[in-house]
């Protein structure tokens, strides 16, 4: 049937057909960089990331673009407070995302724009939307969009008209989601906004853009003018979705984006993350505890987009199984004898030579691609890769030889998925790293048990200190000395 997804815009589970299937564009929105992301973000961008390897996999030219929303109420806020301008403040938190990323085994998008590099481009498209008469100037210098002006305002939330408060206007960038009325796409500078550089010039006064705005401009000048997809948080839909096809439609008169996918929101131990509960967990926090980075992208990936996925510790400890089992298997099937395919002493039904491995690899394939052009439904294309899993140790345990063929064509199913999946991928890494350590706290402890038979208790405790920074934690004992992670 081919790959198809479920549009927020026209309600329905639609094929895909690309403009351009050499070059699809893609815009997904990005973090706000006032603070650390959260796991919930994460499962939005692992949601990307499934959506770019998948479409490469397919064969597919990708042009994925991801911002940073680096000037909107809560940067500035958050700015102020730390008392350095926006551009200091926002900095780290982006290279937080990107190192968090990489870690979680994200492949990097084709660019990663920050809005506060496109504001010549925002006051552009104002000038459009005002010379349309999509858009007013207030007293004091401030724009907004007049949604009145814009029939199809609604149609992506499906915000009925009836409720539009025409002239009623809504300056923040946080307000509920229930206010339909006119948002603004230009705000006349505060004496908070100068103080942290977030203030430019413009013909109708000095102010900043609006958030919706800065979504549509940097989607429309990377990507556009119309977007193949266009993905976010389920959060997004309304208004700031909804506002971003008003205003880019508004000035092209052409579709935004065909295909708009929103991702549920992560939910954490049973509830709602939030910073008031007191469950909002980041990468980093989960990697310092030692939970693996192969675990936690499994686990928030491991659910269809538009399903609830419940985060929780029970969870990441299966997923920790998951990954092993995929890997004890890769290690198995590598380790495994070949042969003419003798079958084991217990089995004698299992003729020599037959292909259950190349058949098994071939269903797990098509099950796993059938599973994923239905909406990229995850969970069913993993179902398919662990049932192959369970095939293939069960047709080891049963044989002392695998054919060369039968053996290579599984270890390339793998190999495949994984395209996708990256799992191997981010434990392959990780595996790296670990041997890496282990070989370097081995040279360190030698070094110190030298140092104790020289008696030179200073050089010995410095090298304590040494792994500790690290944390590495050392056990004396009768054997000699062990060591473990603190
Ligand atoms: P923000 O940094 O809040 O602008 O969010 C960046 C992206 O993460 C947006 O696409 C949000 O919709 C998404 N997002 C925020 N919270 C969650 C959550 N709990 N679960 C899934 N996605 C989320
Ligand atoms: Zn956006």
């Amino acid at each position: 049937m081919g790959l198809r997804f479920h549009n927020t815009l026209t309600r329905t589970t639609e094929s895909f057909e690309p403009l351009d299937p050499e070059r699809v564009g893609i815009y997904g929105c990005g973090p706000t960089i006032y603070g650390h992301a959260h796991i919930g973000n994460f499962r939005t961008f692992l949601f990307y990331d499934l959506v770019h390897r998948y479409l490469e996999w397919k064969g597919y030219g990708v042009h994925f673009v991801m911002n940073f929303t680096d000037v909107d109420d809560k940067t500035i806020r958050a700015a102020r407070e730390a008392g350095v301008g926006i551009a200091e403040f926002t900095e780290p938190f982006a290279r937080a995302v990107l190192e968090e990323a990489d870690a979680l085994g994200m492949a990097r998008f084709d660019l990663y724009p920050r809005a506060t590099a496109y504001v010549g481009g925002m006051i552009e498209l104002i000038r459009t939307l005002l010379d349309r008469k999509l858009a007013y100037v207030t007293d004091d210098g401030s724009v907004f969009f007049d949604i009145s002006a814009f029939p199809d305002y609604g149609k992506l939330s499906g915000k009925d008209l009836e409720q539009v408060r025409t002239g009623e206007r809504v300056a923040g960038d946080e307000y509920g989601k229930d206010d339909v009325r006119d948002f603004a796409l230009w705000k006349a500078v505060k004496p908070e906004d100068e103080e942290v550089g977030a203030a430019w010039d413009a013909p109708w006064g000095r102010g900043r853009p609006g958030w919706h705005l800065e979504c549509s401009v940097m989607g429309l000048e990377e990507v556009g003018p119309t977007l193949d997809l266009h993905l976010g948080g389920e959060d997004l839909i309304f208004p700031h979705h909804e506002d971003e096809i008003a205003q880019s439609e508004g000035a092209t008169g052409r579709p935004f984006a065909r295909y708009w996918l929103h991702v549920k929101h992560l939910r954490v131990e049973g509830r709602k993350m939030s910073k008031s509960l007191g469950n909002f967990v980041t990468v980093r926090e989960l990697l310092e505890e030692g939970v693996s980075c192969a675990a936690i992208r499994h686990q928030l990936m491991a659910a269809q987009y538009r399903r609830e996925l419940n985060f929780s510790r029970a969870g990441l400890e299966a997923s920790e199984r998951a990954v092993t089992r995929l890997v004890d298997l890769r290690d198995r099937l590598r380790r495994h004898p070949v042969g003419e395919g003798k079958a084991g002493s217990g089995d004698s039904s299992l003729a020599a030579g037959d292909a259950h491995l190349a058949a098994s690899a071939e269903r797990a394939l098509e099950g796993f691609e059938v599973a994923m052009d239905d909406d990229l439904n995850i969970s069913g294309a993993l179902g398919a890769v662990f049932n192959f899993v369970t095939e293939v140790n069960t047709h080891l345990d049963a044989h002392l030889t695998v054919p060369e063929r039968e053996r290579d064509a599984a270890l390339q199913c793998l190999a495949s998925v994984d395209q996708v999946l990256g799992l191997l991928e981010v434990a392959d890494r990780e595996r790296e790293v670990d041997a890496d350590l282990a070989t370097w706290v081995e040279e360190r402890i030698e070094a110190r048990a030298e140092a104790r038979r020289a008696r030179d208790w200073a050089r010995a405790d410095a090298i304590r200190d040494e792994l500790a920074e690290r944390g590495i934690v050392l056990e004396d004992g009768p054997d000699g000395t062990r060591w473990k992670r603190g």
